[in-house]
């Protein structure tokens, strides 16, 4: 929870057992660093700072007369009528109590529903602590398998997670509260394809738009044309492959998806990630060029892929054009194209060597040895780092590293590498796992006791 007026103010949400993704743990937030949407846009911030989105906020925003939202990393928007409320997303679980708090200050009537426009953990923290006794929580039927999935898997996602994410696993664990509350976020009422309701005045149509997840839903109130869109829109290319791992997320889902709003006619465009866009014009020509960069991504992905291109390649070489560049503050078009390229494909490259259960790392030492150890690669290494070449140099100290894993004169060159990186840096997902191989490297560095 975030107390403004503690001197040292701590973000603390608990660790739900089903929202692996993005639950988070306690991460401070100093009176001179409050969240800066400014420094953010950047990206030369320690990734950490994007949670604290919304930690200033005294109230909600009024959309209109109906709907409001409460600003987070995720945000959370309300729907106000005669009938109960309807509750859209409820953000991570350490800011769901603000938004709780800020909106039951508008409204503090019943949760009739809350619709869950995914089952990532920065739309789901706060569903146990929303939901009442009558309340459907509503999602599409995908989001059972994904959040198994998740949990399947959570014993490696909270590594990733805090890994990009910049948090200390050691306090990560969950507790008896956030295992009752994985079971209260749970959804009860299933849709496929669409789901309409009506509440008092208020008319709700619930549809399945697939993009980033197979579950992911749009909200659409035809009154107000209004889309709740969950994560289809950022103000950003979007993560089509996502660092901290996922499975294959189709670029042409995106597109139908946004294709199926768009031709809803929305004058009120409302993502859980970021501000909102008012007017059709301006939702129409915003996510247009969203749209087309995504296509053209895929697109020039397919095209190498039939030429036989390797993915290395087509990561290099594919750019957005002017026209369509949205910035990449938080999806990166070149993990995209890798992410299009092996989801339709798969990781088998073609050439025989790559078909056996031994790294190309395993004969690194070898290599060093050839070049006189792991003096001649730093050599090469600085040479590569003077000359603006940081990856490149970076690969030749991988090498060094797996003849000399503790060898403090080739640690020392690798955190000046990744901190000329993170310098460099100006997207929120490569900061952060450069800030873990800074922070594993000075581990390193300080346990290391063998001098070249
Ligand atoms: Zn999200």
């Amino acid at each position: 929870m975030i107390n403004l007026k503690n001197s040292t103010r701590r973000f603390m949400p608990p660790i739900f057992s089903l929202t692996i993704l993005l639950s988070l743990p306690a991460t401070t937030l100093n009176a001179d660093e409050d969240y800066n949407p400014e420094a953010l846009k950047s990206g030369r911030v320690d990734p950490s700072m994007h949670l604290q989105q919304g930690s200033n906020q005294t109230q909600a925003h009024k959309i209109n007369e109906v709907i409001y939202k409460a600003t987070g990393f995720g945000n959370t928007f309300m729907v106000v009528t005669d009938e109960g409320n309807v509750i859209i997303d409820t953000s991570l679980p350490g800011m769901a109590p603000k938004h709780k708090s800020l909106l039951n200050a508008v409204d503090d009537g019943p949760v009739h529903s809350i619709i869950i426009t995914h089952g990532h953990g920065d739309h789901t923290g706060g569903v146990a602590l929303w939901r009442e006794p009558q309340t459907k929580v509503i999602a599409q039927e995908n989001m059972v398998e994904f959040l198994r999935y998740q949990k399947r898997l959570k014993g490696l996602f909270i590594q990733r997670n805090s890994a990009q994410f910049g948090f200390d696993l050691t306090s990560a664990t969950s507790s008896s509260a956030s295992e009752s509350a994985g079971v209260n976020m749970l959804p009860n009422t299933l849709f496929d394809k669409r789901l309409n309701f009506t509440l008092g005045k208020e008319k709700f149509e619930v549809l399945h738009t697939p993009a980033e997840t197979y579950d992911a839903l749009t909200l659409w109130m035809p009154e107000y044309k209004a889309a709740f869109v969950g994560d289809l829109f950022y103000r950003s290319f979007p993560n089509i492959y996502t660092l901290r791992g996922t499975k294959p997320r189709w670029a042409l889902d995106y597109i139908a998806s946004i294709d199926r709003v768009l031709a809803l006619g929305p004058e009120i465009l409302l993502p859980s990630h970021g501000e909102p866009i008012l007017g059709n014009e301006n939702i129409t020509a915003e996510m247009t060029r969203y749209r087309d960069a995504i296509q053209y991504v895929h697109d020039q992905t397919v095209v190498g892929m039939n030429q036989g291109r390797d993915v290395y390649s087509l990561m290099r070489e594919i750019k957005l054009p002017a026209a369509l560049d949205v910035g990449e503050a938080y999806g990166w078009v070149s993990w995209s194209v890798r992410g299009i390229y092996e989801g339709y494909m798969g990781w088998f490259d073609g050439d025989p060597v790559n078909m056996y259960a031994e790294s190309p790392r395993s004969i690194y030492p070898d290599l060093v040895s050839l070049a006189g150890g792991a003096k001649q690669v730093i050599s090469l290494a600085e040479q590569h780092l003077s000359e603006g070449d940081s990856v490149k140099a970076l690969l030749l100290i991988e090498a060094a590293m797996a003849a000399e894993p503790n060898n403090q004169a080739v640690l020392a060159v690798r955190l000046r590498i990744l901190t000329a990186l993170r310098q460099a840096s100006s997207n929120l997902n490569e900061s952060g796992w450069l800030n873990h191989g800074i922070k594993q490297t000075q581990k390193k560095l300080k346990k290391s006791d063998k001098v070249l």
